[in-house]
């Protein structure tokens, strides 16, 4: 017999105090930063949903791990650890560590990007495109119709375009195109998964076209997981399967650890070409470090290969995705809209449609994050007009979507935080219609939603 209450898989095992605050201490913390909720510091949040990145709980093999990590400069134990942890799930010849995703991103675009490149992807993440477009190439996101309609049901909105793809192809010419690249699940769109079959379509067009596929994987395993649940003919599969066999169908890798790997830091890149992996592991050296740590330590190394144990068990999965589902879900039938279907990592709340009073340039989804913290201590982020309105010509544009996201960490908070998120939730819808929209008093030149200042209208 099933029962309807998720419990968490796993008991607590070390417990890090929640400084409780009221109301009023929170107006002034928010006011006193400009309310910038970058800027408040985390012990005065209550629930932090700021970001699923680095954020999660270790478990304690992994803490146990740590104590076996072994720093040795050269050839240490726990590289040897890593890597094969790294090559059960992905097989390629070649892993480089690397401190973060985006080390990895800058080091594989240092050496494949440049003037006149072009580089597709469903949807690329931020530091992605910034890496790519530092390096002088172009970004170009091809993902379907469906994941840029925050109210379509499609069951893999992440998938790419692949008519779109292919006539993209043969527009801008196999030469300028030094590898295609697929997000799963796709972060910047919602955190919604990919196919199977659609990264089996997109890598037989790569090998038809004779150009390098890249996973950027960091939620392999949440993506893996809706692939079993939703894709016809996966449900009986073991989950690592399916990591195994999407790894099969591309050329190499980027990973940010401090997503499903279950880490607080760390990163890798991956691949099988042996001429552009001796081009990375040169330019790791140049930044990162000596090839068996990259920018880690022998501890965090350890730390992650254990993490990439744990994330592929299907108690952890199943859990992970239906807690996510069930704050997503309650908000949805209380009528706060959502982007549907619901993620794994992430709810995003509909800011334009929840508060259509507030023009796209007086920030809605600024003006809801606020008061998420300013009522309920809850820190979530903006991904709207704050993130993205300002142009690279100076100009101020709305963004497509007006996004407040509430990105979970991993096996931090228990059912009854998500049911105070809840309740917290039905206040702000009630008091919807009040909340007033904001405008920027200070912006820095670039990335402004880390650091503008804000005063209410
Ligand atoms: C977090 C993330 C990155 C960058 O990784 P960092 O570890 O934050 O540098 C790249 N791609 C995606 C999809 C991510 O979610």
């Amino acid at each position: 017999m099933e029962f309807n209450t998720i419990i968490e898989p796993f008991r607590i095992h070390s417990v890090a105090s929640i400084a409780m605050t009221t109301q009023s201490q929170r107006e002034k913390f928010i006011a006193d930063v400009g309310y910038n909720l970058f800027s408040l510091h985390s012990d005065d949040v209550l629930i932090d949903f700021l970001t699923d990145s680095g954020t999660g709980a270790m478990s304690r093999n992994q803490w146990a791990a740590i104590q076996r990590g072994d720093e040795s400069y050269a050839g240490s134990p726990s590289w040897l650890t890593f890597k094969a942890a790294v090559q059960n799930l992905f097989p390629f010849k070649h892993v480089i560590p690397t401190h973060q995703g985006r080390a990895a991103e800058k080091i594989l675009f240092t050496a494949i990007g440049g003037a006149g490149k072009v580089i597709p992807s469903n949807t690329h993440f931020d530091t992605t495109r910034a890496n790519i477009e530092y390096s002088q190439a172009e970004a170009v996101d091809l993902v379907i119709a469906e994941g840029r309609d925050p109210a379509s049901l499609h069951p893999f909105k992440g998938n790419m375009d692949l008519v779109a793809l292919e006539t993209f192809i043969n527009a801008r010419g196999i030469e300028n195109i030094p590898v295609v690249m697929m997000t799963i699940t796709n972060n910047s769109g919602g955190g919604q998964p990919v196919s199977l079959e659609n990264l089996k379509a997109v890598s037989a067009m790569c090998k038809k076209y004779s150009i390098p596929f890249f996973l950027d994987a960091c939620r392999f395993a949440e993506n893996a997981w809706f692939i079993r649940e939703r894709e016809v003919g996966q449900s009986e599969r073991q989950v690592v399967d399916i990591v195994r066999e999407i790894a099969a169908l591309a050329d190499g890798m980027t990973m940010s650890a401090k997503k499903d790997p279950l880490g607080n830091i760390g990163g890798w890149l991956a691949l099988n070409d042996d001429g552009l992996a001796a081009i990375c592991r040169n330019l790791l050296i140049l930044t990162e470090g000596f090839p068996t740590y990259g920018g880690l330590a022998g501890r965090d190394l350890e730390a992650l290969a254990v993490g990439l144990s744990e994330v592929v068990s299907h108690d952890y999965l199943k859990y992970r995705i239906r807690s996510t589902a069930y704050l997503g879900n309650a908000l949805a039938q209380m009528g706060i809209p959502v982007v549907q279907p619901i993620g794994a990592h992430a709810v995003y709340i509909d800011a334009k449609t929840l508060l259509p009073h507030i023009p796209a340039l007086h920030y809605p989804g600024q003006s809801l994050a606020i008061e998420l913290y300013k009522i309920g201590g809850i820190r979530g982020c903006e991904i709207g007009s704050v993130m993205f309105g300002r142009k690279p010509d100076g100009s101020e544009l709305p963004a497509t979507m007006e996004l407040v996201r509430l990105a979970i960490p991993r096996r931090t908070y228990t059912q009854s935080h998500i049911d105070y998120v809840i309740e917290v939730c039905e206040e702000v819808l009630k008091r919807a219609p009040s909340f007033r929209g904001y405008r920027i008093t200070q912006e820095p030149a670039s990335l402004r939603h880390f650091t503008s200042e804000f005063a209410p209208l």
